[in-house]
């Protein structure tokens, strides 16, 4: 279809109880850029029942509008209610692009609705940007099983559409919020709705690691030796009031919980301090933590990829290096 418009759209996802995901939040601010530079407006798209708390969050940071679609059918998310909502107001208003936490909801519904618009849809982006030359939307992500990070452009479809990953953009500062609230009254017909929750049950949580909120964490990675050598990774990440994170190495090896891995195949972290200790830097962990506010990287090899990003590095034996750290936190 042809845009009718230059605004770039962010879907909000909601919860059940109505708030936001936290991604859907973070992608108004590279949004903001993004619509700037296309000299559109910058909307969000909130989709649920009782909303009014994610509105009032998407005003606050950052959207120039809101389009509101609630509804009982949309309390929990089903790709049929939410992809004919989002596909109706695509059609009506024709946004020039469109951003999609990739959640697990997310990454159901940027095919479904980007297959019903005939259009394309970069998945699982990790950098965003508007290309120079042709004016698209450059969506950046990890290809060839990882090994390098492709950036792919939309010409011919409008919307472009790209799904992002949680993390990878922090949230700007909310500020009172202004923006223009839109209601519009979509309604799906149960009958066209092909899934419905018959039950929910809640399986024991295995280890609970909340990588993604955490401010501070401190991975171990392959340099560790075994599942013993994660004690003094633990002892700095305690006293910093931190979690532990690692490597996919680690946990291949069976030293760790997968819980814990960072990276294009575990988590996508933005901590305040990401301590690296023997973690050599490859590409794919690199991708889950490079939007770190500081990089502090404990390797013995001095020319270990790691040290390339890290605003600090200790050339030194992992072992002898975090006991000293763990003993000068603990006097602060
Ligand atoms: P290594 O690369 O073996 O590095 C160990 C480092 O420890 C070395 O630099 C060494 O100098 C240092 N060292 C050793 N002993 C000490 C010591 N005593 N003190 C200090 N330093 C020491 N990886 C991820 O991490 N996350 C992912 O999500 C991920 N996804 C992937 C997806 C795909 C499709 C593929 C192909 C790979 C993926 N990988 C991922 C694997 C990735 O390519 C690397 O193999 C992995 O990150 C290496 O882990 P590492 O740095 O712990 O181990």
């Amino acid at each position: 279809m042809e845009a009718k418009t230059k605004d770039l759209w962010v879907l909000i996802e909601t919860k059940e109880d109505g708030s936001a995901q936290n991604v859907g939040l973070e992608l108004l601010n590279p949004g903001r850029m993004l619509a700037d530079k296309q000299g559109g407006a910058l909307v969000a798209i909130v989709i649920g029942n009782n909303v009014d708390e994610s509105v009032k969050a998407a005003s606050a940071y950052g959207a120039d509008k809101v389009i509101v679609v609630e509804g009982e059918e949309y309390q929990r998310y089903t790709t049929d209610a939410y992809a004919t909502a989002l596909v109706t107001l695509v059609e009506k208003y024709g946004p020039t692009s469109m951003m999609i936490g990739a959640t697990p909801h997310g990454r159901d519904l940027g095919p479904r609705v980007s297959c019903r618009l005939q259009t394309g849809l970069t998945a699982d982006c990790t950098a965003l940007d508007i290309d120079e030359e042709s004016g698209n939307v450059a969506w950046t992500r990890p290809a060839f099983g990882g090994n390098l990070m492709a950036t792919i452009l939309c010409p011919d479809h409008r919307p472009q559409i790209g799904t992002v990953r949680p993390g990878v953009f922090k949230k700007a500062d909310p500020t009172e919020g202004k923006a223009e609230i839109i209601r519009e009254d979509i309604h799906v017909p149960a009958d066209q709705i092909r899934t419905k929750l018959l039950e929910s049950i809640k399986e024991a949580a295995g280890e609970l690691v909340d990588l993604e909120g955490a401010e501070i964490i401190v991975s171990g990675g392959r340099g560790v030796g075994g599942p013993e050598g994660f004690a003094p990774v633990k002892e700095l990440a305690d006293a910093l009031g931190g979690v532990v994170g690692t490597s996919r190495a680690a946990v291949d090896a069976g030293w760790i919980a997968h819980a814990h891995q960072v990276g294009q195949t575990g988590k996508t972290v933005g901590p305040k301090l990401y301590v690296a200790c023997g973690i050599s830097g490859a590409i794919q962990h690199v991708a889950g933590m490079s939007s770190s506010d500081c990089i502090v990287a404990i390797n013995k090899d001095p020319d270990a990829p790691i040290f390339d990003i890290a605003d600090y590095g200790i050339v030194g034996d992992l072992f002898e290096v975090l006991p000293i750290l763990t003993a000068e936190v603990k006097k602060l």
